[in-house]
């Protein structure tokens, strides 16, 4: 029984997948927050190179990847794609499960697939140093990479809670030459007033966003950058989806089901979107399970609203679902996923019904994580044990009805740097948080009036 599909290196795709390009209506505009009007690309340049603004519009449905990119690529792509037979057995599941495992980059997750290019575009166009915020430090770590092979500096504003939790992610940034600095930080007017109103605020992304978006608005040599939500972002990440479709062809399956956890959305974008392209084209039948926290659950029970990707209200303002931009989620450990908004790109095909979206508890997610280590030996990540959750559900769901589909799930990234909440969960000091309706009520009310 074959277990590894592993393409060559001279297999790293050629091109990104850009799925706006086979929506049936374009996407709704981003709106200027100082002006209230669509946000113009000028308006973008002052935080963001003018290559990734082209690619966040573009209606190409393929885009050249940098062979400079591609070089760097090689390093630890294509990633493999493995059958999960041993995780089978034990659920005794007629399904078949494959997973792509992007925990072979240098930081552990997909994450690189995105910050090798922005920083490769950001170092093209003169910027000398990028600042990016990060939640569980894995975008940070991601970015610290990134911007040392091409001699960039990088600040990241890392949520406190996170820093003070996870203090290897922080070892990691300066191991690669990035400075990082628990948010809300006295660096910026946002993290002072935030400061002023709560001094022991654990922090969240929308204010370390809002952190970093001001240090490279005030500052002419230094840009922002994002890992996730933005439309550039998902399309970096295509490249996952676009090896997984060649690897399964080697396997001789074709997925009935993709699964991926949502933060932002962009590892659930990269595993999907070329697969749901196809099928926006007519020409393949996929089901998509975005995946969520049941604290922070933002696909399943937010509104699908204009609202600002920051907490101050300084950065662009996007249609996407929402729990309101001022919503602090709990300190739950997949720090990753803790953010009030999505990727519009992901929001919309939810409101479509092209992708389905649902929220798993923290205990039951953990329980998965030690499932799968136990079965296929690998310690997953926090956040993507809440993909793993999804998998099992649907493969016993599998075994009840018979049924022999294929499952396809992205395992985004490893937990070698998470094991604290491993311990917490064996110590039984884990518990469940659904957040209430009443508090996402109240937060919805300070949407921006757009339209
Ligand atoms: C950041 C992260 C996520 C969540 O971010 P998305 O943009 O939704 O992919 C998921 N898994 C891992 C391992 C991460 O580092």
């Amino acid at each position: 029984m074959q277990t590894k599909f592993q393409l060559d290196e001279d297999h790293i795709p050629k091109r990104w997948y850009n799925i706006q390009a086979d929506l049936p209506s374009p996407m709704d505009p981003y709106f200027s927050p100082q002006t209230m009007k669509p946000v113009t690309p000028e308006e973008l340049s002052q935080i963001f190179p003018m290559a990734l603004i082209g690619q966040e519009v573009s209606q190409d449905r393929y885009i050249d990847i940098p062979d400079e990119v591609r070089e760097i690529y090689r390093t630890y792509r294509p990633s493999p794609l493995i059958r999960a037979h041993r995780l089978e057995a034990h659920l005794k599941t007629p399904a078949k499960i494959y997973y792509k495992y992007e925990g072979v980059s240098p930081p552990g997750s997909h994450k690189p697939n995105t910050a090798i290019p922005q920083a490769y575009y950001n170092m093209k166009e003169g910027i000398e140093r990028i600042s990016t915020e990060t939640g569980a430090g894995q975008w940070g770590s991601a970015l610290a990479f990134a911007t040392a092979l091409f001699g960039m500096k990088c600040t990241v504003y890392m949520v406190r809670s996170s820093f003070y939790e996870k203090p290897y992610r922080k070892s990691m940034m300066q191991a690669w030459g990035a400075e990082c600095i628990p948010s809300p930080s006295e660096r910026t007017q946002s993290g002072k007033a935030m400061l002023a109103r709560d001094p022991d605020t654990p922090g969240s992304l929308g204010i370390a966003i809002s952190e970093a978006v001001e240090d490279a608005a005030t500052h002419k040599d230094t840009n922002y950058s994002l890992g996730s939500v933005l439309n550039h972002v998902c399309m970096h990440q295509s490249i996952i989806g676009i090896e997984a479709m060649e690897q399964m062809k080697m396997a001789g399956d074709e997925p009935d089901v993709i699964i991926g956890c949502v933060g932002g959305g962009s590892n659930m974008a990269g595993i999907s979107f070329p697969f749901l392209g196809e099928k926006l084209r007519g020409k393949r039948q996929v089901e998509a399970i975005a995946v969520e926290p049941a604290s922070c659950p933002t696909l399943t029970k937010g509104a699908y609203a204009y609202d600002y990707g920051d907490t101050v209200g300084i950065g662009p303002i996007a249609k996407m679902y929402t729990l309101g931009h001022d919503f602090v989620p709990p300190a739950i450990h997949a720090g990753g996923l803790r953010y009030h908004g999505d990727s519009p790109l992901i929001s919309r095909l939810v409101h479509d019904k092209v992708m389905k979206a649902v929220a798993v508890h923290q205990t039951e997610v953990f329980q998965a994580a030690v499932t799968f280590a136990r079965t296929e030996g690998l310690i997953i990540a926090p956040e993507t044990a809440h993909a793993v959750k999804t998998v099992i559900d649907e493969a016993l769901k599998c075994r009840k009805n018979g049924e022999e589909k294929v499952i396809l799930f992205n395992l985004s990234g490893h937990g070698n740097l998470d094991l604290g909440a491993y311990d917490e969960y064996f110590e039984g000091k884990l518990s469940d948080f659904e957040y209430p309706d009443s508090k996402i009520k109240e937060s919805l009310t300070h949407l921006p009036k757009i339209g």
